[in-house]
């Protein structure tokens, strides 16, 4: 079996500081958090930023190219940007409803970050309920989307909320918008998604293109066991406090470095090698 890719998500766009004291959210906290994730195995660090004054989600250009160097010096990381900012709406929020509209960004907006040219991106593919919130990517956004990637040569971790949104992807696909060897996340356990269980995750597994990799994530409780069964069934595995903010049950991580540590002691005990980011480099064929 391939040896097994951890990805951090570090921070989000959801969680917060009052649940979680230890979530990075300046651009100094980000980079620390990184390159300690980097040192306990993490070949793929998923970025957010956030505003330093509000703790709020932000796609403030300069945070994120801070952020980006930043790592850049200090490790040799494969830096994944996310696509999604924005794309959250809270329909009972009035404030949403004036200006532009209720669909606060565009598809050429989400994609500003790519300016930074990192190796990876996240591309959303389908509106849905998000918790409370719904969370828009029509149809034509995501063929923009990934039209946006394609150019700019920058390979799209493809986010699989819902079964439904393979279909999405293997239509993008059929349009030439993205290049086999597709590499998906399954993003279970969200409320609105589907439910972060072994049927629903072997379904995905099976139903992508057989030429593709996957990677799994399992919010709150499901972290570690979507991470085992990916260490198991031959996927990769993403930890971090923008999915889950607790080391085990009841006891709050002390950074997303523990997480990463234990990802990687799990796959350890099961007998499964853990990927450098070189090494990820080639699984997912980014050179
Ligand atoms: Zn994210």
């Amino acid at each position: 079996m391939e040896k097994l890719i951890i990805t951090v998500a570090t921070t989000g766009g959801a969680t917060s500081k009052e649940k979680q004291p230890n979530l990075p959210i300046t651009p100094d906290e980000i980079v620390k958090a990184v390159i300690e994730s980097y040192h306990e195995g993490a070949a793929i660090a998923h970025i957010h930023v956030r505003d330093p004054k509000t703790g709020l989600t932000s796609q403030n250009p300069e945070l994120y190219r801070e952020v980006v160097e930043r790592i850049r010096e200090e490790v040799d990381i494969i830096i994944n940007l996310t696509t999604s900012t924005g794309a959250r709406v809270d329909l009972f929020d009035k404030k949403l409803l004036t200006g532009k509209g209720w669909i606060t960004t565009t598809a050429v907006e989400r994609c500003e970050p790519l300016v930074l040219k990192p190796e990876m991106c996240s591309l959303d593919l389908g509106t849905m309920n998000f918790g409370n919130t719904i969370f828009t990517t029509t149809i034509p956004v995501a063929e923009e989307m990934a039209g946006i990637m394609l150019e700019t040569g920058i390979k799209p971790e493809v986010e699989i909320f819902d079964a439904g949104h393979i279909d999405i992807a293997k239509h993008l696909i059929g349009k030439g918008l993205i290049k086999k060897p597709v590499h998906f996340q399954f993003c279970l356990g969200v409320m609105g998604g589907l439910s972060a269980s072994p049927k629903n995750l072997l379904h995905l597994a099976e139903s992508i293109p057989p030429d593709s990799t996957w990677s799994v994530l399992g919010i709150g409780p499901a972290e570690f066991p979507m991470a085992g069964l990916a260490v198991l069934m031959g996927g990769h595995a993403r930890v971090g406090l923008e999915d889950n903010i607790y080391i085990e049950r009841g006891v709050l991580a002390e950074s997303n470095a523990q997480l990463v540590k234990k990802a990687a002691r799990i796959a350890h005990v099961l007998g499964r090698e853990i990927a450098t980011a070189g090494e990820a480099r080639e699984i997912l064929r980014l050179n």
